[in-house]
């Protein structure tokens, strides 16, 4: 009841690509950071999701990272770009943003619960109250791991792991491991992994190479057909999901390591492994699934109006605003869930906001 309270035009909650865009558009528009609008991001440190990357995610083994508006993410690697950590490359330039701009992100500060009260969003976090008129939430999706269930999953004896959790190869020396996944990060992995111990790929689907570089237009589609099943209010499929891997030269390598046999989905977990369909069993010390993220949204719950599915239906010119309640707006969901997503969500969400709040 004593806990300070701040009344804001606009609340930002997080500052990943998603959230500092977002800002600086605002602050573009006019709004004054830290009076008008507030950045509250839960993490100790600028960087969005990026700070918690595993170590050997470098900008050489990185998709791309697409510049924030104002300010070119080259100029601030400090040295020979291929070689530098993503973990460390991506926070160092948040933080110069952050300041040259002067977005002022309240941290660490987690967005505990959003509500309605008279007719304001209410933003309960751990340390302080805040009430605003509109909202964009940016919090991303590192926050939200998914694992799919799968029968007798907690039996299993040895260790189950998600993407997430990664931090180096060494760590699996020794153990047999059981990748699952067909996206990027399952690839990344199991290159790693297989180059110091015994592995095991299961997919879902067979993966689906791609000849060629990630191209603009296959890049391109995907985001068409992500914004597509939100603009129905189907719940969004990962971009990866629908681009396909590009056959790298890491791709072609694992080949010729034979670590890419890949095996279909196994029906159940036993508690020594797991257990295909026509009783083929596997003997496993760690499942590692890297089977993706969903939207980091339950702080949300009670103010975002969900179909049957779960989807939320979007609107807008880039599909972040939220079609039944246009004073929140979701950036970095869905089709806009890269960095490139992201910062052009941030600019589209910022003007569409302010217009329908009248500022
Ligand atoms: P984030 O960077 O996740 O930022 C969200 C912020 O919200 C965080 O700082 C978090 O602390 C905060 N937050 C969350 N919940 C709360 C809460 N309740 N209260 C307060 N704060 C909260 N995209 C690319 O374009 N190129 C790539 O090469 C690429 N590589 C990737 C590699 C990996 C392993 C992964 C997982 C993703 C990759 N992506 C890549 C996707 C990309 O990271 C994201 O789409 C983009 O960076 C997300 O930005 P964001 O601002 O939406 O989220």
């Amino acid at each position: 009841a004593n806990r300070i309270r701040y009344k804001t035009k606009i609340a930002v909650i997080g500052a990943g690509q998603a959230g500092l865009s977002t800002a600086y558009h605002l602050k573009r528009r006019g709004l004054e950071a830290g009076r008008d609008f507030v950045v509250l991001d839960e993490a100790p440190r600028p960087g969005g999701a990026w700070q918690f990357r595993w170590p050997s995610l470098t900008l050489s083994t990185v998709n791309r990272i697409h510049d924030l508006p104002g300010m070119p993410f080259e100029e601030t690697i400090a040295t020979n770009a291929t070689e530098v950590k993503a973990s460390v490359a991506v926070p160092h330039y948040y933080e110069l943003y952050e300041k040259k701009f002067g977005l002022q992100v309240y941290r660490p500060l987690k967005v505990e619960k959003v509500y309605w009260h008279n007719d304001r969003l209410h933003i309960d976090t751990s340390a302080a109250l805040f009430s605003a008129q509109g909202l964009v939430n940016a919090t991303g999706t590192w926050q939200n791991p998914y694992i799919p269930e799968y029968p007798g999953a907690a039996l299993f004896e040895g260790e189950q792991l998600h993407t997430r959790d990664f931090k180096t190869a060494d760590y699996f020396k020794g153990k047999h491991v059981i990748i699952v996944g067909a996206g990027i990060s399952a690839i990344q992995l199991l290159n790693q992994i297989s180059k110091v111990t015994t592995t095991t790929w299961v997919t879902r689907r067979p993966p689906e190479f791609r000849e060629g570089p990630f191209d603009d237009a296959a890049g391109h589609n995907a985001v068409a057909m992500v914004e597509e099943r939100v603009r129905k209010g189907l719940p969004p499929l990962s971009v990866v999901s629908v681009t396909g891997l590009p056959l790298s030269p890491t791709v072609l390598d694992m080949k010729k390591r034979g670590v890419l046999n890949r095996l279909p989905m196994f029906s159940e977990i036993t508690k020594t492994g797991v257990k295909w369909a026509d009783g083929r069993e596997e003997k496993a010390d760690v499942i590692l699934w890297n089977t993706g993220f969903k939207g980091a949204l339950s702080h949300l719950d009670a103010v975002l109006p969900r179909e049957e599915g779960d989807g939320i239906v979007m609107a807008g010119s880039l599909a972040t605003m939220v079609a039944k309640e246009p004073r929140i707006h979701l950036v970095g969901y869905g089709p806009s869930a890269s960095t490139i997503g992201a910062n052009r969500a941030g600019g589209a969400a910022a003007r569409e906001l302010m217009r329908e709040l009248g500022l």
